[in-house]
Formats: C-alpha cells, sequence, structure tokens
C-alpha cells in the first residue's frame, strides 16, 4: 500500500528517458508464417501510480510500446503489488480495479480499467502451475492496470493477474515463468510490472532533498542487470536481488521478482531489447524488457 508520500515523486521531472525505437520490433502482422509466432514477453517498470494519469516521458513509452504490441487474445500479468502467500491467479470476470493506495488525486483513486477477465485462462493457467489456485478475492491492482491503461487504452483485452509468492527462491520463480512460456504460442502476453531498481527510501528522500542524481549502486545493478538479460543469464538473475547490492536495489524482492516470470517465459533464442530506459525519482529503475521469438 503506497501512501501520500509518494505523490512526492509527482514533483519530481523525468530524468534520462530513452526508447530504443526500431530496434527487435519486428511483429507477427509483418512475416509470413503458417504456425502462431509466439507473443512477446514483457516486464515493465511502472513507477509511480501517478503515471497512470499524468502526460510524461513514461506514460507515452508506454503508449508507444503498446501501439507496437501485436494484439494479444488475453494478458496475464504478475504484478509486483500482489505478493504474499502462494500462487495465486484472478478467476474474476470483470475483475475490480483495486486502488492499493491512498493520498493520490482524486482522479487516480476514482480511476477503473475496465478490462474483462478469463476465467477460462485462469483455470489454464492451474493447469501449468500445480501449485497455483484460483482467487475470487482480487482483480487488477495499479501494478497492472497503471500500465495497462496506456499499453491497450480500450481495455479491448481480457487480463488476469498472477500472484508472487513470497516463500520462493528467485529459481523458483524462474521455474514458474519457463512453465507459463506455452501460453505464449496461445496468443497470452505476459506482462511482470515491477521497477528493476525500487528502493523507496531512498527514492523519497533524494526527492525530498531535490537530489535528481541516480547513485552508483542503482546504476550498476541496472547495468549489470540488462547484461545478464541479453545474456540470457538465468542464474544471475535468480540470485541478484539476495546479493548485496541487490539488497541495496530491493529491500524488498517483490518489485524485482515479476522480472524472474519474463525471464523465465523467455527463449534463450528471443531476441531481446529495452523499449524504455532510465530513472524515476533518482534512483527507481523504469527499464522494460521485452522478448520477441526469433523470427
Ligand atoms: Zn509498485
Amino acid at each position: 500500500m503506497l501512501n501520500r508520500r509518494a505523490l512526492l515523486l509527482s514533483a519530481v521531472a523525468v530524468s534520462a528517458c530513452q526508447t530504443d525505437k526500431g530496434i527487435g520490433h519486428t511483429t507477427a502482422s509483418s512475416k509470413v508464417r503458417s504456425e502462431p509466432r509466439p507473443m512477446p514477453v514483457l516486464f515493465l517498470g511502472h513507477g509511480s501510480p501517478l503515471n497512470a494519469i499524468e502526460d510524461n516521458a513514461w506514460s507515452r513509452a508506454f503508449k508507444r510500446l503498446g501501439r507496437e504490441l501485436p494484439t494479444p487474445r488475453a494478458i496475464l500479468c504478475i504484478s509486483a503489488h500482489w505478493y504474499g502467500e502462494g500462487t495465486r491467479v484472478t478467476a474474476t470476470d470483470p475483475p475490480p480495479t483495486i486502488h492499493d493506495f491512498s493520498g493520490f488525486p482524486e482522479s487516480l483513486e476514482r480511476m477503473t480499467y475496465p478490462a474483462r477477465g478469463n476465467v477460462e485462462l485462469a483455470e489454464r493457467v492451474t493447469k501449468l502451475l500445480p501449485s497455483a489456485r484460483l482467487a475470487s478475492d482480487w482483480g487488477l491492482d495499479h501494478g497492472a492496470w497503471s500500465v495497462l491503461c496506456h499499453l491497450r487504452p480500450a481495455a479491448d483485452c481480457p487480463v488476469i493477474q498472477l500472484s508472487i509468492d513470497a516463500s520462493l527462491s528467485g529459481a523458483k520463480h524462474l521455474a514458474l515463468g519457463r512453465a507459463l512460456a506455452p501460453l505464449r504460442s496461445e496468443g497470452v502476453l505476459l506482462v511482470g510490472s515491477g521497477n528493476l531498481v525500487h528502493n523507496l527510501k531512498d527514492a523519497f528522500g533524494r526527492v525530498r532533498r531535490g537530489d535528481r542524481e541516480t547513485p552508483d549502486w542503482a546504476r550498476s545493478f541496472d547495468a549489470d542487470a540488462e547484461q545478464a538479460l541479453v545474456q540470457h543469464d538465468g542464474a544471475w538473475l535468480a540470485r541478484a536481488h539476495q546479493e548485496a547490492r541487490g539488497r541495496t536495489a530491493h529491500p524488498s524482492p517483490d518489485h524485482y521478482l515479476p522480472l524472474l516470470y519474463a525471464a523465465g517465459a523467455a527463449d534463450a533464442s528471443d531476441q531481446v531489447t529495452f523499449p524504455i530506459t532510465g530513472f524515476e525519482a533518482g534512483s527507481l529503475s523504469m527499464r522494460a524488457v521485452r522478448y520477441d521469438a526469433s523470427s
């Protein structure tokens, strides 16, 4: 649950936002293939909930990315904000929009994302992940809808969410992501939503001090993760958040672990691109990762 301190983030100018337009964005529509091309896999840095309602570099980058993606049959989102006991998958249709924060503008508190759910897909997920259980007490939290409102502004694709079991190792999260990979060939877009560097205490301190610098530990963790992602180095990714610098980047691993689901669902032959990079509030990495099946 975020509180009004996060409002401070709205005063922070977006820094160092870059986009990699044109790299690795070939889509199924531009290819002649007899078999369905696996859907891309995404990891998105969602940052402040205010990105849902602000017209800024991040929200514009989410919109641009959405226009570049093929249309999915459905979306499965693994959000940092559904982190707790067990692996659960939403079986709600339509899924309620959850406002898991307080002290934000009323327009954000009242915002809804009216996508349908897909109970059949949720049941399919429990077949792929035998430990997963259907959940009727969750819908779409802001980790999902604050980015999907830009990626699919018409809310025209069914969306389900998968929770993150806090008791599992990085290797187990990676394995769960791997088990979800068949969904890509069934037209399902897998979206992990967190932040590749997420130390709110550091970020809020910088905002209060008016310090927009990105600290070395944040920049180097983000850069090393980039290298590991490009090399499909699952072993590094599975342990990075538990090592000394990783614990600084992630005092709690909730915003890192969605990355492991995306990396797990990727194939070693996939092309890896970073459609969004940069930092919000000094130290929050907004890096987005996109995996595309090789042609
Ligand atoms: Zn978050």
